[in-house]
């Protein structure tokens, strides 16, 4: 049977602590809680590391979080043996530089997809360097002029906010969906949607990722490199700070 985690993080990305239950410990030592801030590996996003503590003081750090059977059951993989059982009543702590510094990359990642409107074949958020790949013939795009592109896109401090949808919605928009491979799932009678811009005037596309609430959050970012991956693939690989002056 698999467990329901109620998903903290997917109304408020900002929230890095909260008060949650275990519900059960797997058999591979896995803790699965009644709630979580933790979000889990999923879309190209890394899961969060963080701690989990018990009332006297004692900690478990947490190494990874994944989903388990279905997307909906979260699990908290510790570093070493836990003593966790159901019943216990714990606080959790993210990591919540590192979830930033993700929250911002996978956000810029966003904007790319804004400034190169092409298929994606494959995405990797990660804490200083990320990439998306795209379906495009001819590269025909600059490192100096995308960065630009990003740059304007981020300074005008679109807010970025989430909503939900209905299968039936997302059928009837079908270029709502970038991303070649994945299809959103779709089965569980909703979906949600990430807006850029008023009313996702910028962007909007499914997404169960963390983002920041505004593009001026994302900060200062370059294209670090453009590669070849194949004869229609190109990677873009996104990294913070200013571009480097050769
Ligand atoms: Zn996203």
């Amino acid at each position: 049977m698999a467990f329901v985690t109620e998903a903290l993080f997917r109304e408020d990305g900002y929230l890095a602590q909260a008060e949650a239950a275990v519900v059960a410990v797997n058999e591979r030592g896995g803790i699965i809680l009644d709630r979580t801030v933790f979000y889990a590996t999923s879309g190209g996003q890394p899961g969060d590391t963080g701690k989990v503590a018990v009332a006297d003081g004692r900690v478990v750090d947490i190494a990874a979080t994944i989903t388990g059977e279905t997307k909906d059951e979260i699990i908290h993989v510790p570093a070493a043996d836990s003593w966790l059982k159901p019943g216990d009543r714990v606080k959790l702590a993210i990591d919540w530089e590192r979830r930033l510094k993700l929250m911002r990359m996978h956000t810029a990642c966003h904007l790319l997809t804004v400034v190169c409107p092409f298929p994606i074949t494959g995405a990797a958020v990660a804490e200083d360097d990320s990439r998306v790949d795209f379906d495009i013939p001819d590269a025909g795009f600059t490192k100096e002029d995308v960065t630009a592109k990003l740059m304007e896109l981020v300074r005008a401090d679109h807010p970025v906010s989430t909503r939900w949808i209905t299968d039936e919605a997302l059928a009837a928009n079908p270029t709502l969906v970038k991303s070649k491979n994945v299809r959103p799932p779709v089965g569980t009678g909703r979906i949600r949607l990430v807006l850029i811009g008023d009313n996702g005037s910028v962007d909007s596309q499914p997404c169960g990722g963390t983002h920041v609430r505004s593009t001026a959050e994302v900060g200062e970012i370059h294209i670090g490199k453009i590669e070849k991956k194949g004869r229609e693939n190109r990677r873009f690989r996104i990294r913070f700070g200013p571009a480097p002056t050769q």
